[in-house]
Formats: C-alpha cells, structure tokens, sequence
C-alpha cells in the first residue's frame, strides 16, 4: 500500500508512524498516511514562522504568479489526483449533474488560478492639504487551515490560496478521513513555493487541536462541523487568533406556488443529492406549498429512485458511498428518527447489500419542523419534503433553524421569488438553483454556519490585517 508523508519546511519524508485510510466503497484501506504528532506540529510551526519574513515580504505579483503555478501542477497531475479523491472521498470521477472528482479537481485549479488575481489595493481615505490617510493590508503570520472530508482538495485550495497570496505562510491538516490527496498537493506544490510556506501535517481531532493551540499560529481557517468550530473558537480565545468558521448548514429551499413540478424536479434532486448530500450548502430541507406538495415529490422521488449508486471509478454512476461509517450511522439515525415520527419515504430508507457505505437516495414527506429529520443536518443522501399552507409559514419555517449557510426560491416570477429570498436568514440565497459556488463571490455563513466569507476580495482581506497610515502634510 502507498505510503503518503507530511511536508515540512520543503521536506517530504517517511515519517515513524502512519494510519491506515479507508476507501468507502470497499470499507478497505487503500493508502496510509504519515501520522502526525505535537513535535511535527512544532516544526511546521516553526517552519511557517521562519519562511514567513521573507513570504510576506515577497512582491505580490511574485507570490500571486508561483500561485499560478501551483494551479498549472494541479490540471497537469488531474488524472492522479482525479482517482485518488474517488478512492478517499467515493465521490465519483464525474456524477449526478457533473459533480465529482474532475469537479473537485479541474475546481480547485480554477479557483486558485481565479484568486491568484485578486489584489489588496491602498485605499485612500483622506488626501488633502493636512494629511493623507490611507489604508494598507498586512499578512497576519502563520495560518493554521484545517480541512473536512466532503472536499478535502477543493476546500484546501480555498483556504491556502487567500492565506499564500495575502503573504501569510500555512500549516494545513486535512480530515483524517481524506488526507491523501492534499498531501499529494502540498507535495507538488512545494516543487514550486519556497520551504516553510506551505506545510501539511496529517492526523485526527487532537492533532488538530494541537496546531490550532499554538501561540505562534496567527489565524485559524476551519471548515468543518459547528461543534467543531465551537471549540476552535474557545481555543481562540486564549491568544485571540483571528478566524474564518465556515461550519454546518441546513439549508432550506422554498417552493413558490407558481412553479410546474415537472420542470423543476431533475434541478431540486441535483440541488439535494449531489455528492451524496455530503456537500455544506446542499439543500436539506423542501418547503412545498400543499396545490402541488404530493406532485413534485413523487417527481423527485422518481428520479432519486433511478439514480446510480456505486463504485466512483467506474463509469456512469452517479453517488458513491456515504464517506465514512460514523456518518452512514448518523444518516441511518436520522432515517429511523423520521420512521418513528411518522414519516413516509416515497424511495431509499435502507443500505444497499455491500461492505462498502452505500445507502439509497431518501425522500421523506409527512415531517415538518419539530422532527429531527428537518431540524438536523443529515450530510447524507436524505431529503425531507415538507408541506406548507402559506408562504409566511414558509419563511418562518425556512428560518427557524440555527444554521444559516445557503437558502433558495424557486418561482417563475422573479420579482417575488427576490423578495421571499432576501427575507431568509443565510449567508447566500439562490433564485431557482442551490449551491453554486463561484471563485470570485464571496461564501460564508451566519448564525451558527459561522462567520468570514471565502472567495474574492471580500475573501482575501480576511487574511490580512488593516494598518491605517497617516502622513501629515
Ligand atoms: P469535523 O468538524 O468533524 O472535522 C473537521 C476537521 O476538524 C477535521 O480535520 C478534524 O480532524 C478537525 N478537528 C476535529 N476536532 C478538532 C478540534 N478540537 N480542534 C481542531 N481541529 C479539530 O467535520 P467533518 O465531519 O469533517 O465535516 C462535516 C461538516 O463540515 C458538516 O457539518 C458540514 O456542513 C461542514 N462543512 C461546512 C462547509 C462550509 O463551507 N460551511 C463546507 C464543508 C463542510
């Protein structure tokens, strides 16, 4: 079995221990990575810190073209890195609507070729015949970015290419789940980047916690779930590190009454179900007035029912497996949960025959808000559809949750749709489409979905710090 190591300061070596990292469609390992411990997390650390001095210093326009770089090493190793995020992640090489590994893959160098771009200009507040005041962005130091399963690639990109280009240097640690492919990444691109500017150390949550702790980490970039931003916040405190949470979403859509079931259902079952529900702003819950509640879920159900689920390498399918046992075992939780409820499942509800993590795409109509099933965040190929009589109960419905990453309206009038859509509590909202992300808008959440935005300028000054310069005349 391949062997995959930390880098530190440049270096990529064997390392004295490593882990085993399951492939979710066969439930056997297929890779081990090195396993790191708070001495490695010391001497990334140290590495970031000393290479920072001379990174920050560093012409941005230099930085932003070896970003570049980093990109071109990415769509030339596709193939390789296409198959290694199938085997850690089980998404699919293409899959439902496009969405799988070339995604992850050919996204993550779009995205660091569309950010490399961005620029942190002086801003000039004031410049007349007493002063001229302007204002700068600095780098902050060392960033600790630490990764989820779902994306491990694509979010990684999203973290380190702000970080790198703004002049900090990174520590990142990728879910134990998926640590594979960044390692490969990192790997490259250190062919490109001077030692110490870009580390990876790999192991589980205390790892994680080690890095996060140390006083010589400037700011933590974390996506990953809300429990887990909770207690990075409080560690936080200790040295007041700046942060970027980008944690859980239960995003909501809403169905206006002038919509024709048939012409939306193959969009809402892509929106749900792509990546196997595994993605932070897919949508999770479906608010459906009652003129057309029972017809568009059973079109839903339809095509969820056909989709193909199975081994991302081959050819045609379109979901993998659920990532991991632990959030199979939540998805069936949750399934049992809505049984007891009283809920109703037009398709799916069980595991598919296999040792690998598979489970059927799930559609439960009859629950509402009060169920667990609507109220928590399966990450998994489980979708509520629930009834409303009008569209104030909707709303109220659609915000009455704690998270509050994405939301959606689907109308043919999209004067109304806009303004149900900007009466919703989240980060983004979306008009007849969900999810969509592009390099150069910002993302983020709010209320516990977290806060900071990725992606653009607005993305980029959260990893700078604002020294305002004023100069007497
Ligand atoms: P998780 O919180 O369990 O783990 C995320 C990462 O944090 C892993 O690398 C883990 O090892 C590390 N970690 C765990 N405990 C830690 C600690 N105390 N200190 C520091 N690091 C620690 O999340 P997950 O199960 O990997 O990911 C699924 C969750 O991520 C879902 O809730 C999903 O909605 C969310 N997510 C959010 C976004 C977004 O942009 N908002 C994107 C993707 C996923």
């Amino acid at each position: 079995m391949k062997h995959y190591n930390l880098t530190i300061n440049g270096e990529t070596k064997d390392h004295h221990d490593y882990f085993d990292v399951i492939n979710p469609a066969t439930a056997e390992p297929f890779a081990r990575s090195a396993k790191a411990d708070a001495a490695d997390v010391n001497r990334a650390v140290a590495a970031a810190s000393n290479a920072f001095a001379s990174w920050s210093t560093t012409p941005m326009a230099e930085r932003s073209n070896l970003l570049h770089q980093v990109a071109a090493l990415v769509e030339q190793h596709m193939p390789e890195l296409m198959e290694l995020i199938v085997q850690e992640t089980g998404k699919p090489l293409n899959g439902l609507n496009g969405v799988g590994a070339g995604m992850e893959v050919g996204g993550a160098a779009a995205w660091i070729h569309v950010n490399a771009d961005v620029t942190l200009p002086v801003e000039v507040i004031q410049d007349n015949d007493d002063a001229r005041v302007e204002v700068h962005r600095k780098a902050l130091g060392v960033v600790a970015s630490i990764t989820p399963w779902n994306w491990p690639l694509l979010i990684a990109a999203w973290h380190l290419t702000p970080a790198l280009l703004a002049g900090n240097t990174v520590v990142i640690k990728p879910s134990p789940f998926t640590p594979i492919t960044t390692a490969r990444f990192v790997e490259l691109a250190n062919t490109v980047l001077p030692p110490g500017v870009l580390n990876l150390i790999s192991g589980g949550p205390e790892l994680g916690a080690t890095l996060v702790e140390h006083p010589d980490v400037a700011k933590i970039v974390f996506t990953g779930s809300t429990t887990t931003g909770k207690h990075i916040m409080r560690s936080a405190a200790t040295d007041l590190k700046r942060l970027t949470l980008e944690l859980g979403g239960n995003d909501a859509g809403i169905v206006l009454d002038d919509v024709d079931p048939k012409a939306v259902a193959a969009r809402l079952v892509s929106a749900c179900f792509h990546n196997n529900g595994q993605t932070c702003a897919a949508l999770k819950r479906l608010y459906v007035p009652s003129g057309i509640y029972h017809q568009l879920a059973q079109e839903m159900a339809d095509l969820a029912a056909k989709l193909i689920v199975g081994n991302g390498l081959a050819q045609g399918v379109d979901l993998g497996p659920v990532q991991n046992e632990r959030q199979l075992q939540i998805v069936m939780d949750l399934a049992e949960s809505a049984r007891q409820d009283g809920g109703h499942f037009l398709c799916g509800g069980e595991r598919i025959d296999s040792k690998g993590y598979f489970y059927r795409p799930t559609i439960v109509t009859g629950l509402s808000n009060g169920h667990r099933l609507v109220d928590e965040e399966p990450f998994g190929p489980i979708v509520p559809i629930i009834e409303y009589q009008d569209l104030e109960q909707a709303i109220a419905m659609a915000n009455d949750n704690p998270c509050g990453l994405g939301a959606s309206v689907w109308s043919t009038d999209t004067a109304r749709a806009l303004a149900v859509a900007t009466r919703l509590h989240s980060g983004s909202v979306w008009i007849n489409e969900h999810g969509a992300v592009q390099p150069d808008a910002p993302f983020g959440g709010v209320k516990q979905s977290g806060f900071g935005v990725e992606f653009g300028h607005h993305g980029l000054a959260e990893f700078s710090a604002i020294q305002t310069v004023k100069i007497m005349k």
